[in-house]
């Protein structure tokens, strides 16, 4: 990435998702785990948390798109791909990139619950503190950043820079060039 910084290096995020993998292995001793990654940011968290849990999981992918600017969310969600699996009865764990405003998480956690899973809760990469429209009850987070609009990891600005290993920083000339 051109003229950005790195605010969370590669190593880092390594590093907090192996505590975050082994704390979830943990807390769902002797069940069967259901992760649900929501698309396409959390492809990342999920591939590389995925190998740190070692209870007996399933994997299933949400995709949604909530309307709005490409750097703010209106918390208006469209549902582009739901979930294969029936959820009823079953131990659910969201998997985030990114908390913001929490608007889009509360309109899913919503949606999800209304289908009866036995418990649901969110683990997400990283999460702005104090820019939260709605009460959001984030059960493992990576990292709490600050309000900055951040890239890499899976997070894109106009869909680049998600490749980046970790996540960093556009200043405006970064912004002004994609
Ligand atoms: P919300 O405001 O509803 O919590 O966040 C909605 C979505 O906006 C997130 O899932 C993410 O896709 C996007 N988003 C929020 N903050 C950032 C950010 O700093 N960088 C990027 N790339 N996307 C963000």
């Amino acid at each position: 990435m051109e003229a950005g910084r790195v605010l969370i290096s590669e190593e880092e995020i390594a590093h907090r998702l192996k505590e975050m993998g082994d704390e979830i292995s943990r807390d769902y001793r002797g069940e069967r785990l259901l992760v649900v990654g929501v698309l396409r940011g959390a492809f990342m968290v999920m591939a590389d948390l995925a190998r740190h849990i070692s209870i007996p999981v399933e994997f299933d992918f949400m995709a949604v798109s909530s309307y709005g600017s490409s750097t703010k969310t209106s918390g208006v969600v469209r549902i582009l791909k739901d979930l294969d699996e029936e959820i009823a009865g079953r131990h659910v764990l969201l998997v985030e990139d990114i908390v913001d405003s929490g608007l889009t998480l509360d309109y899913m956690l919503r949606t999800l619950r209304l289908r009866n899973p036995s418990s649901i809760e969110l683990a997400t990469l990283l999460l702005k503190e104090g820019v939260q429209r709605v009460p959001v009850e984030a059960r493992y987070v990576g990292f709490r950043i600050g309000p900055e609009f951040v890239v890499g990891y899976g997070l894109d600005y106009d869909q680049l820079y998600r490749n980046l290993p970790y996540v960093g920083v556009l200043d405006e000339h970064s912004l002004g060039v994609c």
